[in-house]
C-alpha cells in the first residue's frame, strides 16, 4: 500500500471514522464506559458526526473515547497516517521526520508516536504465551555502542546499560521487557508472564534460567564460548536476531534513550517483528533460513487497532494525551 492507496481509501474524516468503527467494534458498538452493547446515534441536529449514546449509563461517547487517539484535536485521518508511516518503516521513525509526513508540531508527534507504541505494547499483551522452542536472552541497550571485536560486553549490575529480557519463539514470534537486571526476581516473573509452561527452552548459560526452566517442559543453554551454539538444535540464534534489529533501532532512531520511555520504543520493534509472514527459503551452507516480509499494511492496522480500546495513556488535567517529555532534546 502506497500513499496514494492510502489516499483512496481514506479520502476524509467520515472514511477514517468508519474504518475506525469497524476495526475496533468488529462485532458492533461497544459503550467504553460501562461495556454496554446498545447505543444510539445522536449525532443528527447539528451534533458531532460519530457521537453515540450508550442506553445503559446514558454516557455519550465516539470510536476513539478511551483510547490514545482521543482528545488530541487531531483528525483521525492524522492519526492514520501516522499508523501508517509507523508501521510501513522498517526500522521505525524519529519524532522529527514523523511530524513532517503528518503535518504536525514536533511536540505533537512525538506524542502521536508514543500514543501508538502504547497501542502497539498492548497488542503483544493480548497475545498468547509464547510455545515451542523458546529462546531467553539478555540484551543490554544505551551507553555508547562499542564494536571491539572478541570483547565480551560486562553483564547486567555494573553497567550503567537498560536490559531488556527478549523471549523468542522459533516459529516466528517474540516479546521483550526492560528489567532492572539478569537478576532470578527480575527475569523469572518475565518468563512467567510471556512463556507457556510447556515450551522447551534455550538460554544461554545465565544461572537463573536453570533454576527458572523447572518449572518448564525442557531447558538447554547455549556457551557461546564454545562452537556449542552449532550443535543441534541448541541456538539462541532468533533472539540475537532480534537482538540485532533492537540495537540497530537503537542507533537508527531512539538513540537518545530515556528509560522511561524505553519500553515503548522496544514494544515498536516487537510490534514489527511479530507482524512478518515468511516470504521463502533460501539454504546457506547448507543450513535452511527462513527470511521474512511484513504483513500487508491492512492487516497491520486492523492487528493494531483492535487493542486501542483500553490503552490509555495518563491524561493531563488540561486534556489530551499526556507524555512526560524527556529533558533531552529529541
Ligand atoms: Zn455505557
Amino acid at each position: 500500500m502506497n500513499m496514494k492507496e492510502f489516499s483512496a481509501q481514506f479520502p476524509d474524516e467520515k472514511a477514517c471514522r468508519e474504518y475506525l468503527e469497524l476495526m475496533i467494534w468488529p462485532l458492533g458498538r461497544v459503550c467504553p464506559h460501562c461495556e454496554g452493547l446498545k447505543s444510539w446515534d445522536i449525532s443528527a441536529e447539528g451534533r458531532r458526526s460519530g457521537l453515540y449514546e450508550c442506553s445503559t449509563c446514558g454516557k455519550q461517547f465516539t470510536v476513539t473515547t478511551k483510547t490514545p487517539l482521543h482528545s488530541t484535536k487531531l483528525p483521525l485521518r492524522t492519526w492514520l497516517m501516522a499508523m501508517y508511516f509507523m508501521i510501513n518503516s522498517s526500522k521505525g521513525i524519529s519524532s522529527v521526520f514523523l511530524a513532517k509526513w503528518i503535518g504536525t508540531s514536533q511536540k505533537t508527534a512525538w506524542k502521536v508516536g508514543h500514543a501508538v507504541r502504547a497501542i502497539m505494547a498492548s497488542q503483544a499483551d493480548a497475545m498468547l504465551r509464547l510455545a515451542g522452542i523458546v529462546e531467553l536472552d539478555e540484551k543490554y541497550l544505551g551507553g555508547k555502542p562499542r564494536y571491539q571485536k572478541d570483547v565480551k560486553h560486562k553483564r547486567g549490575r555494573g553497567t550503567a546499560k537498560s536490559c531488556i529480557f527478549v523471549a523468542a519463539s522459533r516459529n516466528g514470534h517474540v516479546r521483550a521487557h526492560v528489567v532492572a537486571n539478569d537478576s532470578y526476581s527480575e527475569l523469572a516473573p518475565q518468563v512467567n508472564r510471556f512463556v507457556d509452561s510447556r515450551a522447551d527452552l534455550m538460554s544461554d548459560q545465565l544461572q537463573v534460567y536453570r533454576k527458572i526452566s523447572e518449572d518448564y517442559a525442557s531447558h538447554a543453554s547455549v556457551n557461546h564460548g564454545s562452537k556449542e551454539f552449532v550443535n543441534g538444535a541448541v541456538h539462541n540464534n532468533t533472539a540475537e536476531s532480534f537482538n540485532a534489529i533492537l540495537e540497530r533501532a537503537k542507533q537508527g532512531v531512539f538513540h537518545a534513550l530515556s528509560k522511561r520511555h524505553l519500553q515503548r520504543y522496544v514494544s515498536e520493534v516487537v510490534f514489527r517483528w511479530n507482524h512478518r509472514e515468511p516470504a521463502r527459503e533460501i539454504s546457506k551452507n547448507g543450513i535452511k533460513k527462513t527470511i521474512y516480509k511484513a504483513k500487508p499494511i491492512l492487516e497491520q492496522l486492523r492487528s493494531l487497532l483492535r487493542y486501542a480500546v483500553g490503552t490509555q495513556l495518563r491524561r493531563s488535567f488540561v486534556g489530551g494525551i499526556f507524555i512526560p517529555r524527556p529533558a533531552f532534546r529529541l
